[in-house]
C-alpha cells in the first residue's frame, strides 16, 4: 500500500518537503543554543522540541503548496492539453469534426526559462507535426473525392487546378501534357492566358524532362496576363508530373506571396502523384470510349454509337417542328478500286472521304459509317432543298477531287439517297427513314451512279 502511494511523484515530494522541514526543526535545536545563546534545558523541553518540530512540517507543507500551485498546476494544464488532442483525434474518426479548423485548440501558452518551458514548447512543436499530418490527411481525402468524380480528362484536369488553388492560395495556374509524340499540350489554365511560343515550349518541356521541382521568386519571375490586365507573381513553381518515372507533364502555379513548405509538400508528394494515376485511368477511360464510339479507320461514329447518336436527333426533332434530313451514301464501284489499287488504297479512300464528310457537316450532325463504304448521316434542322443542294455539292466536290496515295492518283464519285422527316410525315419511324433514303440510294445506283436521288 505504501510502495503504491510512493509512486506518485507528488506524493512523495509532498514527503520530502515535510521530512526536509522535520530536518530543518531538529537542525534548529543546536542553532538555537549555540547560535542564539538560548539556554540548553530550554531547548530540549518537550514544547520547544514540540515548536521547531510543527514549523518545520508547516514550512514543508507551505513549499509543497508553492510547488503545487505553480508546477503542478502547469503540469495539469499541459495534461488537459493531451487530453484535448486525443479526443479531437476521435471526434474525428467518428465524424463529428469535418476538417482540423473544427479542432479544440490544443496549444500551451507557457512562457517559463527552465525545463518547463522547454517540455511546452516541444509540445507545441509536436502538436505542430500532428495537426499538419491532419491537414495533410485532410486535404487528400478531399482530393480523392474530386479524383473519383473525375472521369474525364478535362474534368480531372479543371477539378485538379480549382482544388489546388483553393488549398494553396494559388492566383493562377496550368495543366500542361506531354503526350506520346513529344506533343505539349495545355490541359487546363485558370486564371492565366497563355501565349506559347516554341521557346516557351522547349523550356517547359526540359523542365518536364528533367523532372526536378523548379521555383522562381521576386526579379526572377515574369509579367504574366492575368484576368483582364497583367500581373507579377510573387513566386512560381513548375512541378513535373511523372508516372512510372515518365515525364507525362506539367503543373503550373503562380502566387502573390511565397508557399509554405508544408503546402509544397502536399502538392508535390501526395496531390500530383495521385493525380498522375487518375490521368491515366482517365487516359484509357477515354480511349474505351473511342473505341466503343468511333471507327477506327474513318474516325467517324460507329454503326452503334452512331444510330444511338441518331435515335437522340430523330427524338428531339419529333419534338421540335424542324425537318431532320437523313442521307445514305455508297462509293459507286468501290471494289474496283480495292482490285485496281489494293485493300490499303481502299483504306486510304475511305477516310479520305469520310474527312471530306467531316469538313462539310456541321459538329451537330450525325455522321456514321453504317457499312463497309455506305455511310448515314443527318442534316439537323435541314429542310430538303436545302439538303439536297449541299449534298449535290459534296457529290460534285468529291467527283472533282484526285486522291492520292502514294503517288497514285484515283477518282472515285459516290451516290446518295435522301430522305426527310418533316411536320408531313411525323409518323413515320426511324426505321422507314433508313428503308427510304437506302431505296433512293438504290435508285440512284440504277440511275448510272454519281448521283443524288431524294425521291
Ligand atoms: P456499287 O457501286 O454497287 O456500290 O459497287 P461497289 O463495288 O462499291 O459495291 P460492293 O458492295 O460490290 O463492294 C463493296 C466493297 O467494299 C467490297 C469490300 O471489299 C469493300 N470494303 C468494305 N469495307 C472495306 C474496308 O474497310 N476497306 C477496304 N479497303 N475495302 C472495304
Ligand atoms: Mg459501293
Ligand atoms: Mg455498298
Amino acid at each position: 500500500m505504501f510502495k503504491i502511494f510512493l509512486k506518485s511523484i507528488v506524493v512523495k515530494s509532498a514527503l520530502y518537503m515535510i521530512l526536509s522541514g522535520i530536518i530543518m526543526g531538529i537542525v534548529f535545536l543546536p542553532i538555537s543554543i549555540y547560535l542564539l545563546g538560548i539556554d540548553a534545558e530550554r531547548v530540549y523541553s518537550f514544547t520547544y522540541i514540540s515548536i521547531c518540530l510543527v514549523s518545520g512540517i508547516f514550512v514543508g507543507l507551505m513549499s509543497f503548496l508553492v510547488v503545487r500551485i505553480s508546477i503542478i498546476s502547469a503540469i495539469n494544464r499541459l495534461s488537459n492539453k493531451i487530453n484535448d488532442i486525443a479526443e479531437n483525434i476521435l471526434d474525428y474518426q467518428k465524424g463529428n469534426i469535418e476538417n482540423i479548423n473544427g479542432c479544440k485548440d490544443c496549444y500551451v501558452n507557457l512562457e517559463s526559462n527552465d525545463v518547463l518551458g522547454k517540455i511546452a514548447k516541444r509540445y507545441n512543436s509536436l502538436l505542430y507535426i500532428i495537426r499538419s499530418l491532419f491537414w495533410r490527411h485532410d486535404q487528400t481525402d478531399k482530393f480523392f473525392s474530386i479524383l473519383n468524380r473525375s472521369l474525364k480528362i478535362d474534368d480531372l484536369d479543371k477539378n485538379t487546378v480549382d482544388f489546388i488553388c483553393s488549398v494553396t492560395g494559388a492566383i493562377a495556374a496550368e495543366i500542361y501534357h506531354l503526350n506520346k509524340n513529344d506533343e505539349l499540350k495545355i490541359g487546363y489554365a485558370k486564371g492565366v492566358h497563355i501565349s506559347l511560343s516554341n521557346s516557351k515550349i522547349q523550356s517547359l518541356k526540359d523542365i518536364i524532362e528533367e523532372g526536378r521541382l523548379i521555383s522562381l521568386r521576386d526579379y526572377k519571375v515574369e509579367v504574366i496576363e492575368f484576368g483582364t490586365g497583367t500581373i507579377k507573381p510573387t513566386e512560381v513553381i513548375y512541378f513535373p508530373i511523372q508516372y512510372s518515372n515518365m515525364g507525362i507533364g506539367l503543373f503550373v502555379l503562380y502566387f502573390d506571396t511565397y508557399i509554405s513548405k508544408e503546402k509544397r509538400d502536399l502538392i508535390k508528394y501526395i496531390l500530383l502523384n495521385n493525380y498522375s494515376l487518375a490521368y491515366q485511368n482517365a487516359l484509357s477511360y477515354e480511349k474505351i470510349q473511342d473505341i466503343a464510339a468511333f471507327d477506327e479507320l474513318t474516325g467517324l461514329y460507329n454503326r452503334r454509337f452512331g444510330m444511338k447518336r441518331l435515335q437522340e436527333e430523330y427524338e428531339r426533332t419529333k419534338r421540335s417542328n424542324n425537318c431532320l434530313c437523313l442521307i445514305m451514301f455508297d462509293i459507286d464501284h468501290f471494289k474496283n478500286v480495292n482490285d485496281t489499287y489494293g485493300h490499303q488504297a481502299g483504306d486510304y479512300i475511305l477516310s479520305s472521304f469520310a474527312k471530306i464528310l467531316k469538313d462539310n457537316f456541321r459538329i451537330e450532325d450525325v455522321i456514321m459509317r453504317y457499312g463497309g463504304e455506305e455511310f448515314l448521316c443527318t442534316l439537323n434542322n435541314t429542310d430538303i432543298e436545302p439538303a439536297c443542294q449541299k449534298i449535290e455539292d459534296v457529290r460534285k466536290k468529291v467527283s472533282e477531287t484526285t486522291f492520292n496515295f502514294r503517288n497514285i492518283e484515283i477518282k472515285i464519285t459516290i451516290s446518295a439517297g435522301i430522305s426527310s422527316f418533316s411536320e408531313q410525315n411525323r409518323s413515320e419511324t426511324i426505321e422507314e427513314l433508313i428503308k427510304k433514303a437506302d431505296e433512293r440510294l438504290y435508285r440512284a445506283k440504277n440511275s448510272g451512279r454519281n448521283y443524288v436521288c431524294a425521291i
